[in-house]
């Protein structure tokens, strides 16, 4: 397949690429490592009139140590996320998942801020942004401004971006030193999409875990944080009991869809075992009072 015709535009700067998707009047599209938007341009499931071009940009290929939250530029490449030492250092729990995006070729050009604003409810990505508090970076001819992670998603595919908009950047959340953490996914073959994934992160203190949080992906048209969840295992000692009644309450919230790879009854049972299993292993590796 090949894609309809387009104009391409080189951008210089993000000013440059915010001008050239408002001069394509909501026909123009960002392309950053053109994984998933070739694809669906080939295949004829989006036609924008005008490519714009951000990788020449300078300055947003980088990660950096903003105090206590990591930024993550318009053009940093899974590789690099997943060996980064920042990354790997302070946020583990999203250097393991890195570990399940795609293949070598993929990786090579992805971007994780391409992966947010492609806003698929089965990719890590998206899921980490909401366990790690994202705050969103967004450009327009209009000005800067921030979306939360949590706002910034609004359905399969599609996200609180105007058609002029560039994301620059994310920042997410460091962890706190000692932070436990569990990451748990179910794909058919490795760097396939994954039918569910759960994540889980939980301090330790005076034998009670606090700061829980819980996400989950691939159950619903977007990622979730589970914030009833959170709240059953908040302040508790944290036993194999308690984390099957949490368990059992979970699979209550998720109303996932039966599709060609997999029904809902499936992935709801699918989604309880992994949460279950990144649960116990978050609490596990939490350190006693390392808060
Ligand atoms: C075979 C294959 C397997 C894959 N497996 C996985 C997987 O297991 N897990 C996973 O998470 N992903 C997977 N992916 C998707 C991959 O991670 C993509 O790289 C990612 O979804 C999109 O990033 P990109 O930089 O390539 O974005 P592009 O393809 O360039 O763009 C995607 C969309 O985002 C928009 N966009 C991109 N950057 C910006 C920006 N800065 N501001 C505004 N809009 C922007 C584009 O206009 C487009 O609409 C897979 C892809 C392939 C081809």
């Amino acid at each position: 397949m090949k894609p309809a015709s387009f104009d391409y535009v080189r951008a210089e700067s993000a000013a440059h690429a915010v001008q050239a998707l408002a001069a394509a009047g909501g026909d123009g599209k960002v392309i950053a490592g053109g994984q998933s938007l070739m694809p669906m341009m080939n295949f004829r499931l989006v036609k924008p009139s005008v490519l714009v071009d951000i990788n020449h940009i300078s300055g947003l290929d980088a990660v950096q140590d903003r105090g206590d939250k990591i930024s993550i530029g318009a053009l940093v490449r899974h590789r690099i996320t997943a060996t980064d030492t920042l990354i790997a250092k302070n946020i583990p729990v999203l250097h393991d998942a890195m570990k399940h995006v795609a293949h070598l070729t993929v990786r090579n050009r992805g971007t994780f801020c391409g992966s947010l604003c492609h806003a698929d409810p089965a990719a890590e990505m998206p899921m980490m942004s909401l366990l790690l508090n994202g705050i969103i970076h967004i450009l327009s001819p209009r000005g800067e401004r921030t979306l939360a992670a949590q706002d910034f998603f609004v359905g399969s595919l599609v996200t609180a971006l105007e058609p002029d908009e560039l994301v620059t950047e994310i920042e997410i959340d460091m962890l706190p030193a000692g932070t436990g953490w569990g990451f748990e996914e179910f794909a058919r073959r490795h760097g396939d999409y994954a039918l569910a994934s759960a994540a889980v992160t939980m301090q330790r203190q005076n034998g009670v875990a606090v700061g829980v949080r819980v996400g989950l992906m691939g159950v619903g048209e977007m990622p979730m944080r589970l914030p009833r969840i959170e709240a059953m295992l908040e302040g508790c000692e944290v036993s194999s009991g308690l984390i099957g009644e949490a368990v059992d309450a979970l699979r209550t919230e998720l109303e996932p869809n039966s599709d060609l790879h997999a029904s809902a009854d499936y992935r709801r049972h699918l989604a309880g075992v992994l949460a279950r299993r990144a649960m116990t292993a978050a609490w596990a590796r939490a350190e006693k009072d390392a808060v």
